[in-house]
């Protein structure tokens, strides 16, 4: 309740003139979307930096450009959905580069050896995300790759919106649960034999396991849609039905 009556609060406030030319400015897609979804994206923008705290790490200080930056693309992902507003996110981490991380393996016998890894992002089921401000900028300039660090972040937090990350978001029905399943495994699979042939149609990292497929395909699926396509017309479908469609195509959508 409380909640609500603060959300009801933080959007009858106007949204801020210089948000608006960070989106027209620096949010390449923004302005190729519908106006409705403009402003929707907008709406979910002012919830988003109301309720999640940000802290600049290893010097950086976060200014509102980044703020509204980083807000964007994670509300992106819901902007055809009924938001949840990625409770499990309260805090956003942000450095100015690749950072370390503490990487946790378990070796034969259950010892526990925790080793150092150099990252440009982190998704933790409870709690934060964190994100190398480097690599969200360079999104920004269409990486040829399809990388995008926010993305693939909130794309583990919509995986973890129903219970541990599996690589399922919370869907509407158990048929939507068994299509997922399997049509993300199949690819899945074809991936893995197709790297066990030496030949990567997209990027390697995504077979690590189930999440990270879904989140190194939710980045293709936004930045380099036609690659997505061409490995798997049936991932595209399934993510176009999950996100709705890109913007050159979206207004039939809304309906
Ligand atoms: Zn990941």
């Amino acid at each position: 309740m409380f909640r609500f009556l603060r959300r009801q609060a933080v959007l009858r406030q106007p949204f801020p003139t210089a948000w608006l030319s960070v989106l027209e400015r620096e949010v390449p897609w923004y302005v190729h979307l519908p106006p409705e979804l403009q402003v929707r994206l907008q709406t979910r923008i002012q919830i988003f930096l109301g309720e999640k705290a940000f802290v600049g790490c290893g010097g950086l200080e976060v200014t509102d450009r980044m703020r509204v930056v980083i807000a964007a693309q994670a509300c992106r992902l819901e902007l055809h959905h009924t938001p949840t507003h990625f409770p499990d996110c309260q805090t956003l981490f942000v450095y100015p580069g690749a950072f370390v991380s503490a990487f946790t393996r378990v070796l034969p016998g259950g010892v526990v050896q925790q080793e150092p890894v150099i990252r440009v992002g982190e998704s933790w089921h409870r709690g934060s995300v964190v994100l190398a401000w480097d690599a969200v900028e360079a999104a920004l300039y269409e990486d040829p790759g399809g990388r995008n660090v926010v993305l693939h972040e909130f794309a583990h937090q919509l995986d973890g919106g129903d219970g541990p990350p599996d690589g399922v978001p919370l869907l509407r029905d158990r048929a939507a649960y068994a299509r997922w399943t399997r049509v993300m495994g199949a690819a899945l699979e074809r991936l893995r034999r197709a790297l066990w042939f030496g030949f990567a149609p997209i990027d390697p990292y995504a077979a690590t396991s189930p999440p990270e497929f879904f989140a190194v395909t939710t980045e293709l699926y936004f930045e380099v849609p036609e690659q997505l396509r061409a490995f798997s017309p049936d991932v595209f479908a399934l993510l176009e039905d999950y996100y709705g469609a890109l913007p050159a195509a979206s207004s039939q959508l809304l309906n």
